[in-house]
């Protein structure tokens, strides 16, 4: 049973002030859930790394999780403007995004810069979310799988114990902070697909335990319908996580869906 897990990916937005009360609103609205928070389903913020201090006080013993946009590829040194896995430890980060699409198409972040960053990340003892997906131009050319096996070949080689601590999140790079989201049948297909590359080059046990998050203007009125799918075990929120009502909304509407008798 793969418990469903719902990111907040902030990106550059907020201020350090509005971090608190994001959390007091969240935990209140997610009392209404179908599920225990924690248990049932699991939530992680990534803000800036300017607000994780912030954010870390503010959730305190709350069972919401946090962690950072990125991660640097050593423990220190001279790397101007990375941040130290070592310190999102300290901090009390349980997680990092890497390999998100604004990194690699902005910054030219590519496949072998984001297997360093993981492998800093997991020796650090952080858990992983791995971004991958296509540009429209390699949808439209029928090349969506190829481009997202290059981007999780990365993976190959590493340990079980590492494996474990990965999650992916497809997220089509034409769908992000668009409005257009993939349809469910699109979603499902890609990640059915990426569960099949899973159980070949990592195995069933692999496969089977691997949680798939869904990403690209996921909002309030197509959560459900993306999280009946099958192989969609949660979302990368963008826009729609910076808002705690909106976000709540999407993690309730996303449950709903699955509820029993729905
Ligand atoms: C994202 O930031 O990964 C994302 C999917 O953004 P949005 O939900 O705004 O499309």
């Amino acid at each position: 049973m793969r418990v469903p897990l719902f990111v907040a990916n902030w990106k550059m937005n907020k201020a350090v002030a509005e971090t608190a009360e994001f959390v007091t609103q969240l935990s209140e609205l997610l009392v209404a859930a179908p599920g225990k928070l924690g248990q049932d389903f699991e939530v992680l913020i990534c803000p800036p790394s300017t607000h994780l201090s912030t954010l870390a006080a503010a959730v305190g013993s709350r069972p919401i999780e946090f962690g950072s946009q990125n991660c640097g590829t050593a423990k220190s040194g001279a790397f101007t403007g990375e941040i130290s896995p070592v310190v999102l430890k300290e901090l009390g980060c349980g997680w990092t995004l890497v390999g998100h699409s604004e990194r690699r198409h902005i910054y030219l972040e590519d496949d072998a810069l984001v297997l360093s960053r993981t492998r800093a990340a997991l020796a650090e003892g952080l858990k992983v979310v791995l971004c991958v997906g296509e540009k429209l131009e390699e949808r439209r050319a029928d090349k969506t799988m190829q481009v997202v096996e290059a981007q999780l070949s990365i993976l190959k080689g590493m340990s079980a114990s590492e494996i474990e601590r990965i999650v992916v999140a497809y997220e089509p790079v034409w769908a992000i902070g668009t409005g257009e989201n993939a349809t469910p049948e699109q979603a499902e297909a890609v990640h059915a697909s990426i569960r099949k590359w899973y159980s070949a080059q990592l195995g069933n046990s692999a496969a089977e335990s691997l949680r798939i998050l869904y990403g690209g203007s996921v909002k309030p009125e197509n959560a459900a319908q993306l999280l009946r799918e099958a192989d969609v075990d949660g979302f990368l929120v963008g826009g729609a996580s910076l808002d705690p009502v909106v976000f709540s909304n999407v993690i309730k509407n996303g449950l709903e869906s699955r509820a029993p008798g729905v």
